[in-house]
C-alpha cells in the first residue's frame, strides 16, 4: 500500500475513505459508486506525480453480510499495479506499427514499379533497367527485414539458451573474419586482427557471437570509405573479456550516440540514403551483448572513425565443463 500510495501516512483505520485517499478522489468515488449500485465494478485509473505515475486496475466488490440478517459491511478494494503490463503493451503496438510501416516502403516501390513494367512495350531498354533494378533492391531489403526480425525473436527465445557452449571467441571470429573480407576487399579496406589467444573463452550461444560480429564488422565496413582499415582486438582484462571494433570510417556524433541502437534507427535516413540499412543490425547487437551478460561502448566523433567495444565475463569453470 506504501508503494502505491505514499501519501498514506500509517494508520487509516476509523477515517473516512475520502480523506485516507485525498489525493487519489478516483478510489473514493469508486467506493461510492459501488455501494450505490451494489454491483462489483472493475476500472483503471492513474495516480502519482508526473514524473512516477501509475496505472492502477482496481476491482471493487460489496461486503455483505447475510446473517442474522442480510447488510452491507463495506466495500472490498483489490488494487494491482499494471504500470509495466501497459508499458510493454504499448512498446509492443510501437514496435507492430514500426515494422508495419518500414516493411510498407519497399513493398509500396515494388508494386509502383511492377505497374510500371506492365506497359513493358511502351518502355525504353533504360527505364526498364531501373525498375528492375528497384525491384531487386527493394526485395533484398525486404530479406534482410524479414531475417533481421526473425533474428531478434530468436534472441529473446528461451530456447536458443539450450545451445550454449563454451566459446573460443578468437576461432569464432576468424570465421567471420573469413566471411567479411571479401566485402572489404571491393574497398581495399585492410581487415586486421590483433587476437587475444587461447585465454579468451565464453559461455554463450555460437551464432550469436558471430551475428554480433558479423554486424559490428559490416557497419565498420559500410561506414568506412575506401582504402581505410578496421582493426580487431580481442583482450583478456582480469575476469572479463573485451572485443574491439576500430574503423577509420565517417564517424557518428555524439547526440546519435544512444539512439543508433535503437530499432529501425538509421543515421543515414537523415543522409537520404534510404535502403542501405535496416536499422536494426546495432539492437541485435545490443540485444545478443545483454543475454551474454556483457556491455558494449561506442567512442566516436565525425569523421575521425569509431570504435565499438564490448566486455563479456570470462566463462566459469563449472561453465566450462559443460
Ligand atoms: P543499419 O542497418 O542502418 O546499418 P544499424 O543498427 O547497424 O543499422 O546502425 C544504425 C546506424 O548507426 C547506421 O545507420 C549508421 O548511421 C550508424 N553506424 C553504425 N555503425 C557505424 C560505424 N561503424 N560508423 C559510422 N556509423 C555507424
Amino acid at each position: 500500500l506504501q508503494r502505491l500510495f505514499p501519501e498514506i501516512d500509517g494508520n487509516a483505520a476509523g477515517r473516512l475513505v475520502s480523506q485516507v485517499f485525498a489525493e487519489q478522489p478516483q478510489i473514493s468515488d469508486i467506493v461510492r459508486e459501488t455501494m450505490r449500485r451494489g454491483l462489483a465494478t472493475e476500472h483503471e485509473i492513474e495516480v502519482g506525480r508526473p514524473n512516477r505515475r501509475l496505472m492502477l486496475r482496481v476491482k471493487s466488490s460489496l461486503m455483505k453480510a447475510l446473517d442474522p440478517e442480510p447488510r452491507v459491511m463495506g466495500v472490498f478494494l483489490l488494487v494491482q499495479d499494471i504500470t509495466q503490463i501497459r508499458k510493454l503493451e504499448n512498446m509492443r503496438s510501437e514496435f507492430v506499427a514500426n515494422v508495419t510501416h518500414e516493411l510498407r516502403t519497399p513493398l509500396t516501390l515494388i508494386a509502383g514499379f511492377v505497374e510500371t513494367l506492365q506497359s513493358w512495350e511502351r518502355l525504353s531498354n533504360k527505364d526498364r533497367g531501373t525498375a528492375l533494378q528497384v525491384i531487386e533492391l527493394e526485395t533484398e531489403r525486404l530479406k534482410r527485414l524479414i531475417n533481421d526480425l526473425l533474428t531478434l525473436s530468436e534472441i529473446e527465445n528461451i530456447e536458443t539458451r539450450t545451445q550454449w557452449r563454451r566459446l573460443a571467441v578468437d576461432q569464432e571470429i576468424r570465421q567471420v573474419l573469413a566471411l567479411t573480407r571479401p566485402l572489404a576487399e571491393e574497398k581495399n579496406i585492410s581487415l586486421n586482427f590483433h587476437p587475444a589467444g587461447e585465454e579468451a573463452v565464453l559461455h554463450g550461444n555460437p551464432d550469436w557471437l558471430r551475428q554480433m560480429m558479423i554486424n559490428l564488422l559490416e557497419n565498420a565496413i559500410k561506414y568506412t570509405p575506401a582504402d581505410g582499415t578496421v582493426e580487431i582486438v580481442t583482450e583478456r582484462r582480469g575476469q572479463s573479456i573485451c572485443i574491439s571494433v576500430r574503423d577509420t570510417g565517417i564517424g557518428i556524433a555524439e547526440e546519435e550516440h544512444q539512439l543508433i541502437f535503437q530499432r529501425f534507427y538509421r543515421v543515414d535516413k537523415v543522409r537520404g540514403r534510404e535502403s542501405a540499412g535496416t536499422g536494426l543490425g546495432l539492437t541485435i547487437v545490443q540485444d545478443i551483448v545483454s543475454e551474454l551478460g556483457g556491455k558494449i561502448e561506442l567512442e566516436s566523433r565525425p569523421d575521425a572513425g569509431s570504435c565499438f567495444r564490448v566486455t563479456f565475463p570470462v566463462a566459469e569453470q563449472q561453465q566450462l565443463a559443460l
